[in-house]
């Protein structure tokens, strides 16, 4: 590692991340030469991000390697954790991890949306567990249950508009670019927010489905969850008017009983059989097809790369204990720990849109590969 140029990093970065200064503007790709790096320090000691923009602008240094996009839809850190600064050996740690790889299986959790604004379940004081009586859906109570059914659509219907807006932060973006340089193999996701691919990735596996589709449970018959909107609103006009601000993981929000009891769930077009969001609910599992694909993708790969989860979950932890097996070596950026640490070479216990800008790709990453 050159420790020169690793130091010009992170004076960047820290500056980047002082928001007070750049408020509404951040890095989405970090800069590869030190020269670039010390130019932007340079002209980055004024307090206006416009005189910045200007002086960058003047240098033409405002090309796509580094590019100054809005922050306000992406700045939302309540959903963050409490966390401390990322410890610099461990992150020298991380960058040989990364220097070493080739081919990188990246798996990524909930821990790296929550810096888009979507909440996850469980982290610690700002998770859906501490912060709320309520568990998401059982798997058997909305096949068995209309009622929950109901619910469940009524609910989905007024968060569609806010969750359908989430975009994608520095981590996603990150991931997609890495994805272009060769360096990331395959990315498994345990989200169901669509982020990675809003973000320009490709090769993507939603181990637990995506909450923009939408399935019948007894025919062939899909829809794009935005495609279902319009219908669900001619169906339940009475609604409209709802909006919600307060949004649960799978893009679930609270409504009162009445709003709930007066919802009409359309069914299935082709069989009249039941609609569910094309996502593996708490209770159900991962089809079998979908764990092997992701497995062979595993076995390409030698390097894996967990961000933002704590490998609660078997349907992810699978994965690491397959990846144990095969001996490839494993890393994870996440602010707590995981049920894998004791056979991680490195965790990085800080927020992902932190680390990730950090870390630099060798050059030849793809002719390496
Ligand atoms: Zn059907």
């Amino acid at each position: 590692m050159k420790m020169p140029f690793i130091n010009h990093l992170h004076c960047f970065c820290n500056i980047v991340r002082q928001e007070s200064m750049y408020k509404n503007f951040f890095i989405t790709s970090f800069l590869s030469r030190a020269t670039h790096l010390r130019t932007f320090l340079t002209v980055s000691k004024s307090n206006s991000i416009t005189q910045v923009k200007r002086s960058l602008a003047k240098k033409k240094l405002l090309n796509s390697r580094l590019q100054l996009w809005s922050h306000k839809a992406c700045s939302n850190l309540a959903f963050v954790p409490k966390h401390g600064p990322c410890p610099d050996e461990l992150l020298e740690k991380l960058q040989d991890f990364i220097n070493e790889a080739t081919r990188i299986f990246v798996l990524t959790g909930a821990g790296i949306s929550t810096e888009s604004g979507i909440p996850d379940y469980r982290s610690e004081g700002v998770g859906l567990y501490a912060t709320s009586e309520k568990r998401p859906v059982q798997f058997k109570d909305f096949v068995n249950k209309a009622a929950v059914r109901q619910s469940y659509w009524a609910r989905n219907y007024v968060g569609w508009p806010k969750f359908s807006s989430f975009k994608p932060n520095i981590t996603h973006v990150t991931l997609a670019d890495w994805e272009k340089q060769g360096k990331v193999c395959h990315i498994v996701t345990q989200n169901v927010d669509a982020l990675h691919q809003k973000a320009g990735s490709v090769k993507v596996t939603e181990l637990h489905g995506s909450a923009h589709m939408v399935h019948c449970m007894h025919c062939s018959y899909r829809i794009r969850r935005a495609e279902l909107q319009p219908l669900l609103t001619s169906l339940n006009p009475h609604l409209v008017h709802l909006s919600s601000q307060q949004i649960r993981p799978d893009g679930d929000v609270e409504l009162s009983m009445d709003a709930v009891a007066k919802f009409v769930v359309p069914p299935c077009p082709d069989c009249g059989g039941i609609l569910k969001p094309y996502v593996v609910f708490f209770g159900d599992n991962v089809p079998r097809s979908r764990v092997e694909a992701v497995k062979e993708e595993l076995r390409r790969c030698d390097a894996l790369l967990a961000l933002g989860t704590s490998l609660q979950v078997y349907s992810a932890y699978r994965f690491i204990l397959l990846a144990a097996e095969l001996g490839v070596p494993m890393a994870a950026v996440n602010i707590g720990a995981t049920r894998g640490d004791a056979l991680l070479r490195v965790r990085v216990p800080a927020r992902c849109g932190h680390v990730l800008p950090l870390l630099h790709l060798a050059r030849d990453a793809r002719t390496a590969a």
